[in-house]
């Protein structure tokens, strides 16, 4: 998948050409109303008309920046890779050029390695023009690892929707928390799982965090973004279109003059994001919060938006993308739905949703995905969830519609 390119300027120079021909000509900044970022502008609701066939998905860009490398993607709108552990391998950070610097969106996780790529990217771009503010799309590590480093450095604001903020803030330094003592024996036990479980998530936990995968502490303040929040960024419009289900208020910022979306991992093109419900909150309902939000953002994200998300590549396809998506998760609730015409516990139906060997790291978030399908399938009284008087629950498909 990520193959380095071999001559990056060519291909920078290939890039440029590319997303010109697609884009037509650029804003031009010099017209633009400068509105500081930190003023807050409501205006209407974007509508899209989605009405005509949807392009498929394409990547005009072959591969990630090799590690240390910016790639212009639009005037003003750079991107970089940081790596990270486990197969993912990369996630993707933006830099956008404001008037008196540079803004960051999101950063990498919390390990030296990480820590020493944004150090020499500050002696060598950001001496003359420093970091402004810093905007992480959502709490998960690898997007907020080096949130307090790069803040303190610049003394620059750090900007977040509030939902994200306070929960890294609750989990910071002890996300295995919950995993372990009475919330998580019950969670796992009523799944079905053996007692030693606990045990082997533990292990799974001090292994991520000492590979800087662990919740890292953020700054003491930070600034709070808002669905349809509108950022002037070096005379181009970001507006902030929230999305639910991976992470509790997951911004994603929209461009409409350069048509652009920094999507973070609400729309990621190859992969799906993880959608779990955890031991912290053990009857919520994240995978209702992440179809309600797809259908939101097929109505706002045009067509001819170019997606730059927070892991794969960016891409083109964005209708197409959402829609399999939605497809994805109502296909594994109808499996779910068909097995569970036999009462089932929630570990068994986990090799109906993956067929592979999972790790206890996987089995956790496999676990959390198969608990959040069967709240929504619960929601949508398609299923039934009986707690037995061995303290285990068992579901049981109560669609009278269902063959
Ligand atoms: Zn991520």
């Amino acid at each position: 998948m990520c193959i380095s390119p071999t001559h990056p300027t060519a291909l920078k120079v290939q890039l440029g050409r590319n997303l010109r021909q697609r884009h037509g000509c650029y804003i031009n900044a010099a017209n633009a109303t400068r509105i500081h970022a930190d003023d807050k502008i409501y205006s209407t609701t974007m509508n899209v008309q989605n009405t005509s066939a949807t392009q498929p998905i394409s990547y005009p860009i072959e591969a990630h920046p090799d590690v240390g490398e910016i790639i212009e993607i639009a005037p003003g709108v750079q991107w970089l890779s940081m790596p990270i552990p486990g197969s993912l391998a990369f996630i993707n950070v933006y830099l956008l050029r404001d008037h008196n610097g540079w803004w960051i969106v999101d950063t990498g996780v919390s390990n030296d390695q990480t820590t020493q790529l944004w150090q020499r990217i500050f002696t060598e771009r950001f001496t003359d023009e420093p970091v402004v503010g810093l905007i992480c799309t959502h709490m998960h590590p690898d997007h907020t690892g080096q949130a307090r480093m790069i803040t303190e450095h610049f003394q620059c604001p750090l900007y977040m929707t509030r939902g994200e903020y306070y929960q890294a803030r609750a989990f910071a330094n002890n996300a295995g928390e919950s995993h372990s003592g009475w919330i998580g024996q019950r969670f796992y036990h009523r799944a079905g799982m053996p007692a030693d479980f606990l045990e082997e998530i533990g292990k799974m936990w001090s292994k991520r965090s000492n590979e800087g995968m662990s919740m890292p502490t953020l700054p003491g303040g930070y600034e709070r973004l808002v669905e349809d929040q509108v950022l002037t960024i070096g005379g181009n419009d970001w507006r902030v279109v929230i999305g639910s289900g991976h992470s509790p208020e997951h911004a994603c910022l929209y461009c409409a003059d350069l048509k652009l979306l920094i999507a973070g991992d609400q729309i990621l093109p190859i992969i799906t994001s993880n959608v779990s419900v955890h031991p912290s909150e053990p009857n919520a309902n994240p995978l209702k919060d992440w179809m309600d939000s797809h259908e939101r953002l097929l109505t706002v994200i045009p067509d001819d938006t170019f997606v730059l998300p927070g892991h794969n590549l960016p891409f083109y396809g964005v209708q197409t993308r959402l829609r399999d998506l939605i497809d994805h998760h109502d296909e594994r609730m109808q499996a779910i739905a068909d097995v569970c015409v036999e009462p089932q516990v929630a570990k068994d139906l986990l090799p109906v949703l993956f067929n592979r060997a999972l790790d206890p790291g996987q089995t956790m978030m496999a676990l959390g995905e198969a608990i959040a399908h069967v709240h929504l399938l619960i929601h949508h009284n398609r299923l039934e969830r009986v707690l037995g008087e061995d303290g285990i629950d068992r579901f049981h498909t109560i669609d009278p519609n269902h063959p």
